[in-house]
């Protein structure tokens, strides 16, 4: 029952399936961000047994010819075990992005996990032999982000900028959804302004229809950032974006692991839970 109600939103259960969903959204112009979904393990095994997962898909993905890069959480990679592990481990892999010409994403968790993860994205970026093959993202509803956005810029680190997904406290996070969008679009400029490849991850029409404006209105052309959507999301949008000549990358999930991916979904707009049901029921 799981599979059927989330197939909307996940690609499979096993890496093939998200390869093949990879293989066909390319197929419609657009590129892929994969998750094999999992967060927060509890053994160092379990960490490496997450990281052999994202190894094979960066060879498939070479082997293949798909265009196609990693997006991994740290928590999966044994961030609440030990940050050197999580390091180690997500170093490891950014290796193996920059020998096969690849890029890995490291995505943002909640708010305890913010300075370890820029801390960690960053020294990885330093090394030489890395730079570049690693990026992070940053969220808007985050008081902090314009501080982190300044510096990743200043240090040259690709951002996925979102609104972000957690439930966060009123202390570090904007409350109301317009002071989110507000910050949104600000943080947005500050990348379209900046000479690194950037993605904005928003299914957000009016802050979509924003940023072309903007980018229009400073000569940036389309294919110096990119939008970033979620699987099964806006497909409408997905595709009149491409044939206008924007760059999109989709987000593909997959794995077993799908059930808090799939109630932050189910939580970012409840009328989903409504849509799944009546799927469900007519299939
Ligand atoms: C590629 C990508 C990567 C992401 N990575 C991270 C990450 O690393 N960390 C993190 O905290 N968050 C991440 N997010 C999630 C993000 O923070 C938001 O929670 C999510 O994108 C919803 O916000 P929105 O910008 O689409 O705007 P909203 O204001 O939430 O939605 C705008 C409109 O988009 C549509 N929409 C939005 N969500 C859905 C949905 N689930 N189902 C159907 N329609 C929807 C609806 O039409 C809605 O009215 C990512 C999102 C994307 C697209």
């Amino acid at each position: 029952m799981g599979a059927r109600l989330n197939s909307r939103f996940i690609a499979g259960m096993a890496p093939d399936d998200a390869l093949r969903v990879a293989e066909e959204v390319n197929r419609q112009g657009i590129a892929v961000t994969l998750d094999s979904l999992g967060e927060s393990v509890t053994s160092e095994s379990e960490a490496h047994r997450a990281a052999d997962i994202y190894h094979k898909l960066l060879d498939a993905i070479a082997t293949r010819g798909i265009n196609a890069n990693i997006s991994v959480k740290l928590t999966q990679m044994g961030l609440e075990q030990s940050p050197d592990l999580a390091e180690s481990i997500a170093a490891n892999l950014v290796e193996h992005a920059r020998a096969t010409e690849n890029f890995v994403r490291i995505d943002m968790e909640d708010s305890s996990l913010t300075q370890v993860t820029l801390d960690i994205v960053r020294r990885i970026h330093a090394r030489p032999d890395l730079r570049g093959a690693v990026g992070v993202v940053i969220q808007a509803y985050l008081f902090r982000s314009q501080a982190d956005v300044e510096q990743l810029l200043a240090e040259g680190i690709r951002i996925r900028l979102c609104k972000g997904a957690y439930k966060e406290p009123p202390e570090v996070a904007y409350p109301r959804k317009a002071d989110v969008d507000a910050n949104f679009l600000k943080l947005s400029h500050m990348l379209l302004n900046s000479p690194i490849y950037h993605g904005l991850a928003t299914h957000d029409e009016a802050i979509v229809e924003a940023a072309k404006t903007y980018a229009a209105s400073r000569g940036i052309s389309r294919d110096q950032f990119e939008f970033q959507m979620l699987y099964g999301v806006r497909r409408d949008l997905q595709r009149n974006l491409v044939r206008d000549g924007y760059k999109v990358r989709v987000y593909v999930p997959f794995g077993t692991e799908w059930y808090p991916y799939f109630m932050r979904r189910l939580a970012e707009r409840p009328a989903n839970v409504l849509f799944l049901a009546r799927n469900f029921f007519r299939s």
